[in-house]
């Protein structure tokens, strides 16, 4: 994916580039190719950007660690401004604390936007932070759970207690 030159998008017709995907992200281990399509439009001071975009992850599941696919999926927006004072957060002292408005992200309006970059952060976001094998997935506690509670000690007692039947029979 090749990076926008911000201002050649004022000329694109109708001040928007669309961008078919069909390619893994650097960075990002998916089973598949990320598909989708990214589309940016020039909005004067902001860039509309909007993704549709899936691929098929490896995830490992938090209780019992078998690993299972997951179907990631982004179909998102964000309004990215272009501001020419963008980027120079390295700037200013350490002690200073960014106003949440200034999380906002933003780009030199004679910049590059990465698409490439862009769609690897969304694709990111959407990775489940709790990823489980199944809703009602029992975990290794689980599992070794209900294998103690099989037969085997039931069966003993069985035993036992002929046993002690087989004992009131004898003559005392
Ligand atoms: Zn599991």
């Amino acid at each position: 994916m090749d990076a926008i030159f911000i201002p050649q998008l004022t000329k694109a017709p109708e001040r928007t580039e669309e961008i078919q995907v069909r390619e893994f992200l650097p960075g990002l281990d998916t089973l598949t190719p990320v598909r989708g399509v990214i589309r940016v439009r020039h909005c004067g001071n902001y860039l509309e950007v909007l993704a549709n975009a899936e691929a098929i992850i490896t995830c490992t599941c938090n209780r019992c660690l078998q690993q299972f696919n997951h179907r990631l999926a982004v179909d998102t927006s964000e309004v990215i401004w272009l501001d020419e004072t963008a980027n120079q957060v390295e700037d200013l002292p350490l002690e200073r604390e960014v106003p949440l408005e200034d999380l906002v992200e933003s780009l030199l309006p004679q910049g590059y936007f990465h698409p490439s970059e862009w769609l690897y952060e969304q694709m990111c976001l959407a990775i489940p932070f709790r990823q489980l094998c199944d809703r009602n997935c029992q975990g290794i506690e689980g599992t070794a759970k209900n294998k103690s509670d099989n037969s085997a000690e039931k069966t003993v007692d069985k035993r036992w207690a002929s046993l002690e039947a087989l004992k009131k029979q004898l003559p005392g």
